[in-house]
Formats: C-alpha cells, sequence, structure tokens
C-alpha cells in the first residue's frame, strides 16, 4: 500500500500540519485535590453545595493533597511507560477570573519535573501503521469554577463546585531538536485517534470517565503548518477547551487553512491563543498568547513538595489491569482474531469481559464466540445471555451435536424467553442434529429418487445443482441432517 501523507495544498503547494495537544481529564476520587469537598462534579448537583472553605479561598484555609489523586496520576504515567517523578513540587499559576477565588491556580509548573515525565500512547496512523505518539508530561492542577452568565438578565453567578477538582492535564511532546514526524500528531484524524486512545486508557484504569459531552475531558489544540520537506516549525497557535472530536477536527483543519492562506499572502502567524465558534465552524483570534512568566509561578508555601517512594509505584503497578492494546495485540496473537474483531471486542471492559469468561481459556472457541458476539448478541443489546451459555452453544456446535442453524433456532427461544440452558432447550425440542450416516443416506436416496430430471441435469455438469439438493435433503430431515454428511454423502451418490 502507498503512503499517504496528510497534506494541505495551497497556492504554492502542499503543506504539512504539526499538532499538539494538552488533554485534561477530571480525576476519579472521592474528594478534590485540596479538600474534603466532594469530586462528583455534576452539573446537576446545585450550586456550591459541593464546595468547602478551602475551595472558596477562604482566608486562612490550608490545602491538604488527596494522595489518591497522586495514585491516580501514577496509574496513568505506568500506563503510558512514563518515567514517575520520586519528587515533583506544586506551584501557584496566578491570574484572575471570577471563577477562581484564590486568584491562582496550584499546579505543577512548566521547567520543573510533573508527577509523570516522558511517555507515549499508540495509535494508528492515517496508513494504518502503528505510531506511537510521545507525551511530554501529565500534571495535576486544580480545576477552576463555573461562571453563571444565564441565570439573571443583568448579574452573573459563581458556582464553585468544580473549583479545587483534580485535573490531569496531558501534554504531546514536539521534539524540536530531534524533530520525528513519526512522534507527534500530523492530521486530524489521528488527533482523533490519540484522544481516543487518551480516553480509553484513561477510562480502563478507572483514572476518569472521560466524557467530552460532560466536560470531564477538555483538550488545547495546537496547530501549525509547515511547507512539505521544511526543517523547521513555525509559530502555532492555541485554541482552547474544546470539547468534541468532531469540532476539534474541524478546527484543526480550519485554523490549518487559516495560517496557509496567511503565509502564502505574504503574513506572519503570530502565537495567539485561539476561539473555535461551533456554528461557524471558524476559529477566530481571541487574544494574543501568554507565557509562563506572565503566571508568576512560585511554589506553593502551604504545601510540601510531593515524594513518591518506590514501594508506591510497585504497589500501583501490580494493581493495574491490561491495557485495551495489549488485550488486543493478545486477541489476535493467541486467538487469530482480526484486528477489527479485537477491536470491537476490547470496546468496553464489560465486553471483553464476556469474551474471555465465554471462551473459558480455550483458544478454539474464540472465532466462533466472537463471531456470535459481534453478530447475534450485538444485534440484540437487551438480551443478557450468560457467557456460559454462549460457550455450551458454541461447543455443541463445535462437537456436532447441533448445526449452526439449530444453533440459532436454540438462541431464538432464548430470546423470545425460553429458560433454561441451550442443552436442555435442544432436549425439550429434540433439535438434535442428525449425524446418523445411515438414515442420512436413505433421505439422499429419497430425494434423489424423487428428482429424476435434476439428477440427469446434474450429471450434465451443472454441478451447481448440488445447494438445490442439499436444501432437499435437509427438508426431508426437518433441518436436523448434519450438513457436512450431507454434502459428502451426496456428491459420492452423484458421481
Ligand atoms: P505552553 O507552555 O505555551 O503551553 P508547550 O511547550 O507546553 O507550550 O506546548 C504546548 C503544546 O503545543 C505541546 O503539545 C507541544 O507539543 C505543542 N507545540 C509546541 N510547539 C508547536 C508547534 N510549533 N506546532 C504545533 N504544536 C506545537
Ligand atoms: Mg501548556
Amino acid at each position: 500500500m502507498a503512503t499517504q501523507k496528510y497534506t494541505i495544498k495551497g497556492k504554492t503547494g502542499d503543506w504539512e500540519l504539526v499538532i499538539g495537544l494538552e488533554t485534561h481529564v477530571e480525576v476519579h476520587s472521592n474528594s478534590k485535590l485540596f479538600s474534603g469537598a466532594s469530586a462528583d462534579y455534576n452539573p446537576s448537583v446545585p450550586a456550591n453545595t459541593q464546595a468547602s472553605f478551602v475551595d472558596a479561598a477562604m482566608p486562612g484555609m490550608l490545602p491538604a493533597l488527596n494522595r489518591e489523586c497522586v495514585d491516580q496520576a501514577i496509574r496513568f504515567g505506568l500506563a503510558i511507560n512514563a518515567e514517575i517523578s520520586r519528587k515533583s513540587i506544586f506551584a501557584r499559576k496566578q491570574y484572575f477570573y471570577p471563577d477562581l477565588p484564590q486568584g491562582y491556580q496550584i499546579s505543577q509548573p512548566p521547567g520543573k519535573p510533573p508527577v509523570v515525565g516522558r511517555g507515549w500512547l499508540e495509535i494508528t496512523d492515517d496508513n494504518g501503521a502503528p505510531k506511537k505518539i510521545l507525551i511530554e508530561r501529565a500534571h495535576l492542577e486544580q480545576d477552576a469554577g463555573k461562571n453563571k452568565h444565564d441565570m439573571h438578565p443583568s448579574k452573573s453567578f459563581v458556582d464553585l463546585n468544580r473549583s479545587g477538582v483534580a485535573l490531569l492535564e496531558i501534554v504531546t511532546f514536539l521534539d524540536t531538536k530531534n524533530p520525528d514526524e513519526n512522534s507527534y500528531i500530523t492530521s486530524p484524524d489521528e488527533a482523533e485517534k490519540y484522544l481516543r486512545a487518551v480516553q480509553e486508557t484513561v477510562r480502563a484504569l478507572g483514572v476518569s470517565n472521560a466524557n467530552m459531552e460532560e466536560g470531564s475531558m477538555r483538550a488545547d489544540v495546537n496547530v501549525s503548518v509547515r511547507k512539505a520537506g521544511e526543517k523547521e516549525f513555525r509559530t502555532r497557535t492555541e485554541t482552547k477547551n474544546m470539547v468534541s472530536f468532531k469540532f476539534i477536527k474541524n478546527a484543526i483543519e480550519f485554523e490549518a487553512r487559516r495560517q496557509i492562506e496567511i503565509y502564502e499572502s505574504g503574513g506572519t502567524v503570530s502565537q495567539d491563543t485561539m476561539r473555535y465558534d461551533q456554528n461557524s465552524g471558524k476559529t477566530s483570534v481571541q487574544r494574543s498568547k501568554e507565557d509562563a512568566l506572565d503566571y508568576r509561578y512560585f511554589p506553593d508555601p502551604d504545601l510540601l513538595p510531593l515524594v513518591i517512594t518506590d514501594e508506591q509505584i510497585e504497589r500501583i503497578r501490580a494493581s493495574l489491569p491490561e491495557m485495551p492494546g495489549a488485550r488486543r495485540a493478545r486477541y489476535t496473537a493467541d486467538f487469530g482474531l482480526s484486528e477489527y474483531d479485537a477491536a470491537r471486542l476490547t470496546e468496553s471492559v464489560e465486553t471483553s469481559g464476556f469474551f474471555e469468561e465465554a471462551i473459558d481459556g480455550k483458544k478454539e472457541r474464540a472465532k466462533p464466540v466472537a463471531n456470535w458476539m459481534l453478530s447475534e448478541l450485538s444485534a440484540h443489546p437487551e438480551f443478557e445471555m450468560k457467557p456460559g451459555d454462549l460457550r455450551e452453544l458454541v461447543d455443541m456446535i463445535s462437537v456436532g451435536d447441533i448445526s449452526g442453524k439449530i444453533a440459532k433456532d436454540i438462541f431464538i427461544k432464548m430470546l423470545d424467553g425460553e429458560p433454561g440452558a441451550p442443552r436442555e432447550i435442544a432436549e425439550r425440542h429434540n433439535l438434535k442434529q442428525n449425524n446418523d450416516t445411515g438414515a442420512i443416506a436413505a433421505a439422499v436416496d429419497a430425494v434423489l429418487a424423487a428428482n429424476a430430471a435434476q439428477v440427469a441435469e446434474y450429471k450434465s455438469g451443472k454441478t451447481g445443482m448440488l445447494g438445490f439438493f442439499v436444501g432437499q435433503v435437509m427438508k426431508q430431515t426437518g433441518g436436523t441432517a448434519n450438513p457436512a454428511a450431507v454434502n459428502e454423502i451426496l456428491k459420492e451418490k452423484l458421481n
């Protein structure tokens, strides 16, 4: 397959995209990063009922680190094969906004080791080849509250329920000294795949439910363009707080085209923070980008450095579940499943759990179980089949007790609410495959005798007629004859 690189055609030639994502996921924990208030942020909870004095920044209140959030960050770090910093610090990032009563956000500052260092997540590129996207860092920080502008015609309100909830910010890496285009995101589709990989990973770990619609996963999208083949990176812009895969892809493409037009008409792109308008699908300049100095970071004097021990890391490592990527690889390598089947079976922990219970360690069951799950079972999501029942059904087919056709009849009876396991149902209705070659041969003889004209046709060379005879024999035996035996005996008698 020819490998095709994602580029955008301009008036002066082809342009490549360089994309960096800063993804925030809300960390799953009982309480907030530095306060005891519930971190179960959800918009239906009445405003300010889950905010403590710490979250409201009352004078003299002291933050106390929630170690569970740290464990969650470590969990993510280990899953992306990252270095975990044994010592990192929390700093105050100063800015003013009404939803930030402290006047600063407690975060882990740039230029200092964050709790999670360099790691990677694997995606497939636009040609279907595996690609490791490098991650520069993941750090813990506080979420802000929410301004409410829609409750009163002339007043605004602030809800602090979300204030202080832990966020894990995951930043992709762009190695400007040693650029390798196989290590960063270069197309809108890759951006989506990377975000889905982040989502799938934090969900499998129980680190976050990472729900974009609910705002528990949000991304800042950095985009720059350069002429195909160019060595240096150009200036990027950043579109903040994106909460939909579709909008992110649109924004990347629109922003890239906007920059290309600027360059091609002789202008320069400035490092701005952009706003994306969902209705028009356009990005526009919101403000010029602030840099780290603007925030006057300094170590938070109320918090000790975050120290992580080897024992803590090993305890967490031992508790990690299998990651979806590793599980997919195991399904294709050990069970001979297609990439597509493996991907579908690992979409959720429930699905892969069902699959594994149904095959119960037997490789030969993998394909038929996968086929049943991805066809019959997924067509009837309301039907809760027991994994053991599917195992029994598949085993009955493989030993020849029933045909695939009979299995489907049994399945339909189960769907209709008939009680009992597949074998019981088969016995109750006498749905057994007939493997008695003597009886099958007799049925074949009867069919051939009753269809002399068709037999003559077959013998004159129309071997495609075989299916007709098979159908007749199946009819004669009430659908119970073993189809393989029917085929074999028919061929024998016709030749
Ligand atoms: P800041 O500190 O301003 O947020 P970072 O260095 O942390 O900037 O980078 C933020 C994101 O932008 C990272 O994912 C990084 O890979 C990406 N990025 C940096 N330079 C570029 C560029 N020239 N083009 C596209 N993305 C970039
Ligand atoms: Mg940043």
